[in-house]
């Protein structure tokens, strides 16, 4: 047997804009002739050696960008977020009868000498936060490969049954993150500055959660550019936020907020949660690179091939399944960011925008992607983010 392992970084040279790189055939691998995803159908799964997939990981499906296609959503068409709630597993103290607050207040006193600081918070008034103690490790520019799958059959079992999903998502979490008062016009310098803070954040909801599954986590950094950024790991980039698995690291053009500004008026007040979204989103990617969830759907898609339906359907689990991860952390940090109803409105505006403006794309319909996100915003369950075994239809 001389299969050829999965490679963890592959060569730059197929990977040439526009859209996804073209997936190097050094194993001969021939489309898979199932074009639908039924698992079903999928079972058992085949062990062709997975080929090398591309190992971009966007924001969007904005290469190229067809403005015209896009039809605005009505203003509010997804509505109000209506099932949204702050956290509920560490409630905030509200008002006692004087004789309670008075007992309680005793038994402080009593427990003082050797009670905890959690304790004291929690009588004061204050979250439970879930990260006391945590802080983020420095921006890791070259960070340890990752082993993904090296068959076909791995790569199912990889995305469908990952440890990922036995775990939860600790909140709520105490993160800072800079403001910014018009996201739509930082420069680069600013946009990476930005991001090199707020990726603490990401590293402080996500850390537990990856590391108690078995995977080892760590803090990528972001390179920043305009309009197009040329000869990266991942190849010509164009107007996108990314993750590259080539080198495991972020890339992020100051044209992308302007770009879905274009697609929704709103956008052009997004404020730094907005910013916050994508990165999260991003963020995601990086979290199923260290899974093996992306290595898989990039291998997976090579196989069944790239322009298919099935191909892009599994890269739009992939997508959905970031933006569920995004729900997630926003929730974790919602209280201690202390995200209005309006933040939240303006960010689904910016899931909204993000989506595949042609029937049959490889990022999710605006309504799936927003409807994934939503998932993410309600739950704590990583299975809850589950894509890989939901209904077709929701992965349109
Ligand atoms: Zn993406």
């Amino acid at each position: 047997m001389t299969e050829p392992r999965w490679r963890a970084v592959p060569d730059a040279s197929p990977h040439q804009s526009p859209a996804w790189p073209v997936v190097s055939s050094t194993t001969g691998a021939v489309a898979d002739p199932r074009q639908a995803w039924d698992p079903a159908a999928l079972l058992p799964p085949g062990d062709a050696p997975l080929p090398t997939g591309p190992a971009r990981y966007e924001f969007g499906p904005f290469t190229p960008t067809p403005l015209a296609q896009i039809t605005a959503p009505p203003s509010g068409a997804w509505g109000p977020p209506t099932t949204w709630a702050p956290p509920t597993t560490a409630p905030v103290r509200t008002k006692r009868r004087p004789v309670v607050v008075a007992l309680v207040i005793l038994l402080a006193v009593i427990i003082a000498g050797a009670g905890t600081l959690v304790l004291v918070n929690k009588l004061s008034g204050e979250i439970g936060y879930q990260n006391d103690g945590y802080s983020a490790p420095p921006i890791d520019t070259s960070p340890p490969e990752v082993d993904g799958p090296d068959t076909e059959s791995e790569a199912y079992q990889t995305i469908r049954n990952n440890a990922l999903y036995g775990q939860t998502i600790p909140q709520p979490i105490k993160c800072d993150v800079p403001t910014v008062a018009n996201a739509a016009a930082m420069s680069a310098a600013d946009l990476k500055s930005w991001f090199e803070e707020a990726s603490a954040c990401l590293m402080t909801v996500w850390h537990t959660p990856v590391e108690t599954a078995g995977f080892q986590l760590y803090r990528a950094g972001v390179t920043t550019y305009g309009k197009e950024l040329d000869g990266t790991a991942c190849g010509d980039l164009g107007v996108n936020a990314a993750f590259c698995g080539a080198d495991q690291q972020f890339y992020w053009s100051t044209q992308l907020l302007p770009l879905l500004a274009d697609r929704d008026a709103a956008l052009l007040t997004a404020d730094s949660m907005v910013l916050l979204e994508i990165l999260a989103h991003e963020f995601g990617h990086a979290v199923q690179y260290r899974a093996g969830i992306a290595q898989s759907v990039s291998g997976l898609r090579g196989l069944l091939g790239k322009d298919t339906e099935a191909g892009k359907e599994v890269n739009r689990r992939l997508e959905m399944q970031a933006d569920c991860f995004a729900g997630m952390f926003l929730r974790a940090v919602t209280k201690s960011l202390d995200i209005s109803d309006a933040q939240l409105q303006m960010i689904k505006t910016a899931v909204h925008a993000s989506g595949d403006t042609r029937a049959s794309g490889d990022h999710g319909q605006p309504t799936n992607r927003l409807s994934w996100f939503q998932t993410g915003l309600d739950s704590m369950s990583i299975s809850a983010c589950n894509t890989f075994t939901a209904p077709k239809q929701k992965v349109q």
